[in-house]
């Protein structure tokens, strides 16, 4: 798979800086540091389309990546943060609630969890905002490499029963050796064409 346009549309703070386009649109979720800019990075294939190592600081923004002309990533920050506020948390429930209730265009959501831990409340969370707006979702277990090979099924098990999904409904996924990249990238493309 060769992508040969991708770019960040905008950093929207809020329901008014989304973009206007009516492309689809997936959306990609996950604690911070599950690798989600090395996940989309390794999806267009590019260096740093994504900025890795993100920093606390920059958890309120959703960015919007036009890849091909085709759909938008809607790259949602980071969660998990120890020590974020009240006031930031209800914010970020906010914004996921607006995108949610109010985004049309919407197709599917992303949600990436690391290999190697159960899933947090805040990705039941998130698996349960799809499933209240009827959104399909695709779970990426990264960081696979990270694993030895007695441990995956295992992980793989856990993860499933924690978030209440058919085990051989997660990719594996490691932005180190693309595994994985392939098998998301059919998940999206039948997520464009149901
Ligand atoms: P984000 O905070 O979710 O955007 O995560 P980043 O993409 O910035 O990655 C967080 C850290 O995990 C960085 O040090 C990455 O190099 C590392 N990382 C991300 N994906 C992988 C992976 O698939 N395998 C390994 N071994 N490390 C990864």
């Amino acid at each position: 798979r060769t992508i040969q346009h991708c770019e960040l549309v905008t950093s929207a703070p809020d329901k008014s800086f989304w973009p206007e386009s009516q492309l689809p649109e997936i959306v990609l979720a996950g604690r911070s540091n599950v690798g989600k800019s090395s996940f989309i990075n390794t999806m267009v294939n590019r260096k740093k389309l994504a900025y890795v190592g993100n920093t606390p600081g920059k958890t309120r923004l959703l960015n919007f990546f036009n890849i091909d002309d085709t759909f938008l990533f809607v790259d949602v920050p980071g969660y998990g943060y120890a020590n974020i506020s009240k006031r930031q948390l209800q914010a970020f429930g906010q914004m996921m609630e607006d995108y949610f209730g109010t985004r049309e265009q919407k197709i599917g959501l992303v949600l990436l969890v690391d290999a190697r831990h159960k899933p947090s409340e805040d990705d039941i969370t998130m698996m349960e905002y799809a499933r209240y707006h009827h959104l399909p979702v695709v779970v990426v277990a990264t960081k696979i490499d990270k694993l030895k090979r007695s441990e995956i099924s295992k992980n793989m098990r856990k993860i499933a029963s924690t978030l209440e999904i058919p085990e051989t409904e997660i990719v594996q996924f490691s932005s180190e050796t693309s595994k994985g990249r392939e098998a998301v990238w059919k998940k999206i493309d039948e997520l464009l064409e149901s």
